[in-house]
């Protein structure tokens, strides 16, 4: 077919909304790790394998023919499951026909959600460093972001500050805890904050905590759902690709209260009408099985493990890491080391030394807010660890070189 038609080249057919996208930091930083064979510590997705159980069960569901389109809202064996698992964390009592809802991924909840309840001129107050979706969903929805800033190194807010953002337009509270990239945890009383500006202003929460089972040091997750008066006005997101370590399945969900549920399904189904059929019943058999395995105890530990093996590395060369207390994410300090801002440090290291790290300015509205710091991913095998410590050693003797 020729190519060569009446098409002006000069023209951009991009929509005004979308054509500042760009590229995602993640796409970015993972082709440049591997245009360069880099040992890829930036985009956060773990390199070992899920649990085979839930592998099994997956081909077992295609074999078993699952393969059609599943209920738009999710198959009723995963939502039976979901509502199974908030049974035993949080001793809720949900209904998994009206207040459960499956969705491709946390991405297109959060996508799906932020369509549902925001619209042009409405605002939606965010903490930042904030997760790179959140800004173009709200853009596609013509709403504004405002955000509160957590400040490094203990990621703390004031309570001035969090009211600050709060105003007769803001319609959406989007939080993510444990929070990426910062590892952060929030508090109770820091939720109490939160949860008192909701009710004050009659928002509605969405919160993405897709890394609730990703804990360290005793820190305890607490969903803004259970806090008092919260339930009617929020919606809980997760995902199955982080407990299960089973990011390309794209399996997520959303937990709340019936109506909030029903505008969520309102856009759901014209975005991705239904999710992955065998996927959803494999995670469907993941939820039931884990408590029985000891799976998350498990995972837990081998999380604590993965996160001191890399601080080790991290510090051992000069890259001081900030305290972490869930997620599985590194915020290390590149101040010394001489470059203007964190995207030209990441470059580097990429290109020159063989580790790939993510910028946190990416999750900034003006990146030159961003403290300088390189966000680093410990969900990868202790031969990866080592491999990126043995890159990172030749650095070593190289500045020492210089010297
Ligand atoms: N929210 C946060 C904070 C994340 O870190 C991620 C992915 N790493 C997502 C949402 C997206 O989750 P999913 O892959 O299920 O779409
Ligand atoms: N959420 C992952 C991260 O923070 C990346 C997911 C993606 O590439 N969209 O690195």
């Amino acid at each position: 077919m020729a190519k060569d038609g009446d098409r002006h080249a000069s023209r951009d057919y991009t929509s005004a909304r979308v054509r500042g996208f760009g590229i995602s930091v993640f796409t970015e930083m993972s082709r440049l790790a591997n245009e360069h064979q880099a040992v890829n510590l930036g985009q956060g997705f773990p390199d070992f394998p899920g649990p085979d159980f839930v592998k099994d069960a997956a081909k077992a569901a295609i074999d078993a023919d699952l393969n059609q389109y599943a209920v738009s809202h999710g198959s009723p064996r995963l939502r039976a499951a979901i509502a199974g698992a908030w049974r035993e964390r949080y001793g809720a009592d949900i209904d998994p026909d009206r207040e459960i809802t499956v969705t491709s991924g946390a991405t297109e909840a959060i996508y799906d959600a932020i369509q549902a309840f925001a619209g042009p001129d409405d605002e939606i107050v965010v903490f930042e460093p904030f997760y790179d979706s959140y800004l173009p969903s709200a853009i596609m929805a013509g709403a504004t972001l405002r955000v509160i800033t957590l400040e490094a190194p203990e990621w703390a807010f004031s309570a001035e500050a969090a009211a600050a953002a709060f105003g007769p337009r803001t319609r959406v509270l989007l939080l993510n805890t444990p929070h990426n990239p910062t590892g952060k945890v929030f508090r109770r009383e820091e939720l109490e904050v939160l949860a008192a500006l909701c009710q004050q202003w009659d928002v509605v929460a969405i919160t993405d905590e897709v890394y609730e089972r990703i804990l360290f040091d005793g820190a305890e997750h607490v969903p803004l759902a259970t806090l008092p008066g919260m339930w009617p006005r929020t919606l809980t997101i997760n995902s199955t690709g982080k407990t299960f370590s089973m990011t390309g399945w794209k399996i997520g969900y959303a937990v709340g209260p019936a109506d909030l549920n029903a505008a969520l399904r309102s856009v759901h189904q014209f975005v991705t009408f239904a999710s992955a059929t065998p996927f959803q019943d494999a995670m469907a058999l993941a939820l039931e099985e884990a408590p029985g395995r000891g799976y998350y105890e498990q995972l837990g530990r081998d999380y604590g493990e993965r996160r001191n093996a890399l601080r080790d590395v991290l510090e051992d060369f000069g890259l001081r890491t900030l305290p972490v207390e869930g997620a599985y994410f590194l915020m290390a300090d590149i101040a010394g080391f001489g470059f203007p801002d964190d995207v030209s440090f990441c470059r580097w290291l990429t290109t020159e030394v063989g580790v790939a790290a993510v910028p946190p300015s990416a999750f900034y509205l003006d990146p030159t807010r961003a403290p300088l710091l390189a966000r680093f991913c410990f969900a990868k095998r202790p031969e990866t660890i080592r491999l990126a410590a043995d890159r990172l050693r030749s650095l070593r003797r190289d500045d020492a070189n210089r010297s």
